[in-house]
């Protein structure tokens, strides 16, 4: 492990102990969003603790394209204050677990790293135009892996086409802890040794 500086020490409301900034981790299971993550984490070793970057810094409450009309709230609720009810990311459509964010009126939920992905994004195999992130339309089969598209895609309206989030790899624009969760789901769909998250097993039938 890396030698560790105590000016990168958070203190965060999920944890009791302060999280250190660790590069070069390796995978981990995010203990807020309880997502896989890779490489950057505030981690407590004593507790084997781990808090993707972005966890780690999220605001409370979020404006968001994704969902303009309210503001979305932030909350956490810990393993001991698991609901009867699963709620899913309204973006990605997985479980949302602990840490994420929450619209009351709407009942709409989503992971704080799909609040990362970006409204729009250039696709090198579509260049004449921008893809944009949409909740349906266009096609629900994938321009990419021509897998079923369930959840939200990046679409372009004119053609018609529409490419799963996680097969869109080529924007540059693409934040940098999305990037780094979409990229990690490559070793795991070939069985890597880490845990496999529940994000590619529901996926797996896009790699058959
Ligand atoms: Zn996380
Ligand atoms: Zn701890
Ligand atoms: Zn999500
Ligand atoms: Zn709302
Ligand atoms: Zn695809
Ligand atoms: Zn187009």
């Amino acid at each position: 492990m890396k030698e560790m500086s105590l000016s990168m020490a958070i203190q965060h409301f999920t944890h009791i102990h302060p999280l250190t900034k660790v590069d070069g981790q390796g995978g981990f299971i995010c203990n807020g969003c309880n997502t896989y993550g890779f490489g950057t984490t505030y981690r407590c070793v004593t507790c084997d603790y781990d808090l993707h970057d972005h966890c780690a810094t999220c605001p409370p409450t979020l404006l968001s394209f994704m969902h303009p009309q309210h503001e979305l709230q932030r909350v956490f609720r810990g393993p001991d204050q698991r609901q009867l009810k699963e709620h899913r990311c309204d973006i990605c459509d997985e479980s949302v677990e602990g840490l994420y964010y929450h619209c009351e009126p709407c009942d709409f939920d989503v992971h704080p790293l799909c609040t990362q992905l970006p409204q729009q994004v250039r696709h090198v195999p579509h260049p004449d135009h921008q893809l944009e992130l949409s909740h349906s339309g266009a096609s629900n089969t994938c321009e990419v892996c021509r897998g079923a598209i369930r959840s939200w895609r990046y679409k372009c309206g004119l053609c018609r086409l529409s490419v799963h989030m996680e097969c869109v790899k080529s924007s540059a624009s693409t934040g940098a802890a999305t990037q780094q969760r979409y990229i990690a789901l490559q070793p795991q769909s070939h069985h890597s040794q880490y845990n496999q998250p529940h994000y590619t097993q529901l996926h797996h039938s896009q790699y058959n």
